[in-house]
């Protein structure tokens, strides 16, 4: 017997905490008995669980990486019609949906998953999952700048955690600076406005590692299922 909320989010019906949501608003019924208590159990291989009158699936965990371009949205749909990321999954059946988000402009390395378990894992503020980004950015800046980012440094919501933060490619020319940088949180638009705090923006951004997984070679706009060991690392 499992608790509700977590048979249903194995099912892929949305995240732990939507699916608690839909339990309190009278959503879920288990063998035609509408149920609203969040601490019912049920049997996910005997019980019949409906969601607005549709029975769960017990739907193959999918789990991919994905090489967003920029100027693709991480959501499931967008009124102004912009690209999205399901727009480049078009051979996964299954309705997978991203875990955390890139910017409309930042590409890079994006998980999906139908897997509502993990996904609330590793999004969980205290899972602190290391996030790599390649960062072009305005100008040079100086050691003792990149130092503030690696100590921490003040933002809008408050001081940043440490972060690791290396020179990769210095451009004096162009007056551009490609800089390695990694996070242990995901503010909104964290990085962008850490390069802006010390007036060198970000010109474009593009994530190369989630955790231990590396984007390595993957094309723009294509995806790859992860391994079983990638999986279970990442856990
Ligand atoms: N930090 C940003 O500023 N943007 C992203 O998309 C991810 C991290």
């Amino acid at each position: 017997m499992e608790r509700l909320q977590k048979i249903m989010a194995q099912a892929g019906v949305a995240s732990r905490r939507k699916c608690e949501e839909l339990i309190l608003e009278g959503k879920v019924q288990v063998n035609g008995v509408t149920v609203t208590e969040l601490g019912t159990k049920a049997d996910p291989a005997e019980d019949i669980i409906t969601v607005s009158g549709k029975p769960i699936k017990h739907e193959k965990k999918v789990y991919l990486m994905l090489n967003k371009p920029k100027g693709v949205i991480t959501s499931a749909s967008d009124p102004e019609g912009r690209k999205i990321v399901s727009d480049y999954l078009k051979g996964i059946k299954e309705r997978v949906y991203p875990i955390g988000r890139l910017d409309y402009d930042t590409e890079g390395l994006l998980l999906l998953t139908n897997d509502g378990e993990f996904a609330n894992l590793l999004s969980h503020p205290k899972y602190h999952v290391p996030k790599t980004y390649l960062a072009t950015v305005k100008g040079v800046p100086h050691g003792s700048e990149l130092d503030k980012l690696r100590q921490g440094i003040m933002l809008e919501d408050g001081m940043t955690a440490p972060a690791e933060v290396e020179y990769r490619d210095v451009d004096p020319e162009n007056k551009q600076s490609v800089i390695t940088i990694t996070i242990h949180e995901g503010r909104n638009r964290q990085v962008r406005r850490m390069f802006e705090a010390i007036n060198h923006p970000v010109i474009r951004l593009k994530r190369i590692a989630y955790g231990d997984l590396l984007l390595q070679n993957l094309k723009r706009g294509l995806y790859r299922h992860l391994t079983p060991s990638e999986v279970n690392e990442l856990q």
